[in-house]
């Protein structure tokens, strides 16, 4: 069967590239696609082609239902596709195609009609309250940025990318867009649907490349007004840092250590499959993972044990199969730093219960499998507890009060997601209320909803994406006032 080839198209012409990425599978080595790579000069074709059709008017002038068009028939293109979609996904980062089905994809899909939506309803322009006591009307407005980069990591690519490119077109902005080099090929996807849709030229760019390079460029080019980002800390920080020579507006979901707590009265037939699911969902490479679980000490072993049970029947192996619950991780460095960190914490003093290893058999040997593993006696200031694993590795620790759950819960510069499960919901709200996390999950987990808004504390992040206020994320506001007393009719 021949590999796709997907070429960097810029203002609707295939631009040549000098490289030329392989995209496999992280299951099998198997060649999935390939596609153009670019770097610094390509990002800055493409920004001038998004400044072009800025400046145009092309896009910011569409009328914002049109807009809201062509984001539904983007979003009602991938949901024909959905199967064939979440399978691309499955092959090309590993993610199992359960969770590509309905997170990847599913949710993808819901928030492009989310945004669509409120497109409708946003108040680009409205008059403003009385002015007084001099004779003049106001009027507020919103109005689109200009340029907008978008930059995104390999473990829920389009998800990412919805959310930052959708609200930014729904807004009248122009947009490039650099994917993972790892997983662009639901980027490139999307890019395509908009062209079907009518999407002028100029106005949404892909580039893939790497962040170094490419990356750098976007998020350095003082073409561009906002960056989006989704990726590790450390590269926000320098996203951040980078945006201040031409005050870029910025929006950062970075990494995360989300915390779980099982109170003493927890439903345990439900909690275990929610704990495991909390961290372990999407191969345990997702930043709103809850990686740390918070147990009464005098339920440890029990806990434990039933944990330990339930992992065993989890089954490892091919994303694409309906059965498998845990697929291979994105690289082989990727794998080996989470066996790293298995290691080291036991080194440590933690214990692993179950797994802890690169799985034998042939069916693993050319993927970077690691088995779902869970870590007992870890205590707050070991390395497992305090540092992004990013694979499917649960830390348990032991607390004895509420309160001092909630501050070993509370103890990380980290802040996205945390978790509470117990029966008594006076109890469960008010714990819930203390968690310094931008999404707190009451007795679930993994709850990402359009109408509700998505981003971290403290180094989880700056802003929030999706929600009721997507747009505003995407434009600057103006007060106009009219003084009648002027001559203005
Ligand atoms: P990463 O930060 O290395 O890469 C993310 C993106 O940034 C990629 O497109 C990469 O090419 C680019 N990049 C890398 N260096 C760059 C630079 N110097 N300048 C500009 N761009 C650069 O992240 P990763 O390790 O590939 O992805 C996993 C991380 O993403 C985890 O920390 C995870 O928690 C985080 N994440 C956060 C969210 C969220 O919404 N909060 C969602 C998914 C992933």
């Amino acid at each position: 069967m021949s590999v796709p080839h997907y070429p960097l198209q810029i203002n609707g012409d295939i631009v040549e590239t000098d490289e030329t990425l392989e995209v496999r599978s992280p299951a099998t080595g198997e060649l999935v696609a390939t596609v153009a790579k670019g770097g610094a000069a390509e990002i800055d074709a493409a920004v001038a082609a998004a400044k072009a059709a800025d400046k145009s008017g092309v896009w910011r002038n569409t009328p914002p239902a049109e807009r809201a068009a062509i984001i539904n028939t983007v979003a009602a293109s991938l949901a024909g596709r959905i199967e064939e979609l979440a399978a691309l996904q499955s092959r090309e980062n590993g993610a199992t195609i359960r969770v590509t089905g309905a997170l990847h994809v599913g949710l993808s899909i819901a928030n492009m009609q989310s945004v669509a939506a409120q497109t409708l309803e946003y108040e680009f322009e409205k008059a403003g309250p009385e002015i007084g006591p001099v004779p003049a009307e106001g009027i507020l407005r919103r109005e689109p940025l200009g340029v907008v980069g978008a930059i995104v990591p390999w473990n829920i690519p389009l998800l990412t990318i919805v959310w930052k490119v959708t609200p930014a077109l729904a807004a009248g902005n122009t947009v490039v867009l650099k994917p993972d080099e790892h997983a662009p090929l639901l980027a490139l996807e999307l890019m395509k649907e908009f062209e079907v849709a009518g999407l002028p030229k100029g106005v949404l760019t892909v580039v893939v490349g790497d962040g170094h390079d490419a990356g750098a460029r976007l998020s350095q080019h003082p073409d561009v007004r906002k960056v989006g980002f989704t990726g590790s800390t450390e590269v926000g920080k320098s996203i951040l840092g980078a945006s201040a020579d031409n005050m870029k507006r910025v929006t950062l979901e970075l990494g995360g250590k989300g915390p779980n707590i099982l109170l003493d009265d927890a439903d345990l037939d439900v909690a275990i499959d929610g704990a495991i699911y909390a961290c372990m969902a999407n191969n345990g490479e997702a930043c709103e993972a809850g990686t740390r679980l918070l147990v009464p000490s005098e339920r440890k072993d029990e806990i434990v044990e039933r944990l330990v049970a339930r992992v065993a029947t989890m089954k490892i192996g091919d994303p694409l199969e309906l059965a498998t619950d845990i697929g291979p991780l994105i690289t082989a460095e990727q794998r080996d730093r989470v066996l790293a960190h298995i290691a080291k914490a036991q080194t440590q003093g933690a214990k692993v219960a179950i797994g802890g290893s690169a799985p034998a058999g042939d069916e693993f040997a050319n993927g970077y499998f690691v088995e779902p593993t869970i870590l007992t006696d870890v205590t707050p200031e070991m390395t497992v507890a305090c540092e992004e694993v990013f694979g499917p590795v649960l830390s348990v620790l032991s607390y004895e009060t509420v309160e001092e759950a909630v501050a070993i819960a509370n103890d990380t510069e980290y802040g996205l997601s945390a978790g509470v499960w117990g029966t008594d919901e006076a109890r469960v709200l008010d714990v819930a209320r203390q968690l310094e996390a931008g999404m707190v999950y009451v007795n679930d987990w993994h709850v990402l909803h359009p109408a509700y808004p998505f981003g971290g504390y403290k180094q989880s992040g700056l802003g929030r994406e999706g929600g009721p206020n997507a747009l505003d994320q995407y434009t600057e506001q103006k007060y106009i006032s009219v003084d009648r007393s002027g001559g203005v009719e």
